[in-house]
């Protein structure tokens, strides 16, 4: 049914108390676009992130503000929080000492090696973990001369070098890496080239991927061909937009790839002049209502006799839709045909009964 997948080993690492890497489940991280300063709006956002299933956030550290809100989001959020950093090593220490459980750091972007050796340190006596996130756009400038564009060999070389600084100079192996462009291909390559030369666990994902349509399809494309390979340990899907829609999208990837299933997998057909009833409709409030549920269920939402019942049949639970009516399956069996105006309650009754008699799921 799925694709066989043998993970590439790597070394576990811990982003507060959640594992990454080794034998650790393949995670699902997003991160905040609200204000860091705005407590509230990160809060709620990182709630809605967690409801949906995201395991690790990420919020923005551009300036003092933001650091000095963090403690209040690290004491605040359910899950850990991964401090972004650019530029100032200064807020790098204060975001560490602010109890965030990791933090990401862009190198080229750091010019004093100085300041950044010493917040190394801090992230080591604190046990912070460190992503050292290379990013196509921002590449030191000695690397850039060497390569002349921000080829992958590019990137894969400024990784190389940071890691080796960081476990040689600091002695410290709380470490993942990305290795991130926004062209799909470059952003492969690089990881394929990174993953044959170190066993750092590594965070996967296309930067810049713009939005829900092109974003998801330049990161699935990205994603999913190192996820058959065994490549990545966490995942970010980046969109331009609401991040809770980067986790459904992770976690839709990870579920066509037989890796991790947390929502209910819905079966549609696209509808066609033989539909009879509102299927779009019935369709999105299924999707609306499956992003708040966490069972590994399938169902099936179908138009008419030509697919619905083959489908409808080997979902958990499935309607099949007729000229004004639907008919329920569940478990393979019909068990009612209704109106289209019950077809959605009774629906749903049938799947919350499934979910009932199947608490496993
Ligand atoms: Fe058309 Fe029926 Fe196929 Fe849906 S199941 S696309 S309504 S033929």
């Amino acid at each position: 049914m799925y694709p066989k997948i043998k993970r590439r080993p790597t070394r576990k690492v811990w982003v507060g108390n959640v594992s990454v890497g080794g034998d650790s489940p393949i995670r699902v991280q997003s991160m905040t676009n609200t204000s860091t300063t705005d407590l509230s709006a990160t809060l709620s956002q990182i709630q809605k992130l967690v409801e949906a299933g995201c395991e690790i956030v990420r919020v923005a550290i551009p300036d003092e503000k933001a650091v000095n809100a963090l403690k209040d989001v690290v004491k605040e959020s359910p899950i850990p929080v991964i401090a972004d950093l650019h530029f100032a090593t200064s807020l790098g220490e204060k975001a560490v000492k602010a109890g965030c459980a990791g933090i990401r750091i862009n190198p080229g972007t750091f010019k004093n090696k100085a300041n950044l050796e010493r917040l190394l340190k801090v992230c080591k006596d604190y046990n912070c973990c460190v992503r050292i996130g290379i990013n196509a756009g921002s590449l030191e400038p000695e690397i850039l001369k060497k390569y002349k564009t921000p080829s992958y060999r590019a990137m894969v070389e400024s990784a190389l070098r940071w890691v080796e600084y960081v476990v040689e100079k600091i002695d410290y192996y709380n470490l993942k890496v990305s290795l991130k462009s926004s062209n799909w291909w470059e952003t492969v390559k690089a990881y394929l080239a990174f993953s044959k030369k170190s066993d750092f666990p590594l965070h996967v994902g296309v930067t810049e991927a713009g939005g829900l349509i092109p974003g998801t399809i330049k990161n699935t494309m990205a994603i999913s061909y190192l996820l058959l390979r065994g490549i990545g340990d966490t995942l970010r899907v980046s969109l331009t937009g609401d991040p809770t829609e980067e986790v459904y999208v992770a976690y839709e990837i990870l579920r066509n790839l037989g890796l991790r299933a947390l929502h209910p997998e819905i079966i549609a057909c696209p509808t066609c002049g033989r539909c009879e009833i509102d299927l779009s409709s019935l369709y999105q409030k299924v999707e609306t209502w499956a992003k708040k549920v966490k069972a590994d269920i399938k169902l099936a939402v179908m138009g008419c006799v030509v697919n619905g019942p083959g489908e409808a049949k080997m979902a958990d639970v499935g309607i099949a839709g007729g000229k004004g009516v639907g008919v329920i399956f569940r478990e393979g069996k019909i068990v009612k045909k209704v109106p289209e105006k019950t077809l959605l309650d009774e629906f749903f009754k049938e799947v919350e009964a499934f979910l009932q008699a199947h608490p496993e799921r």
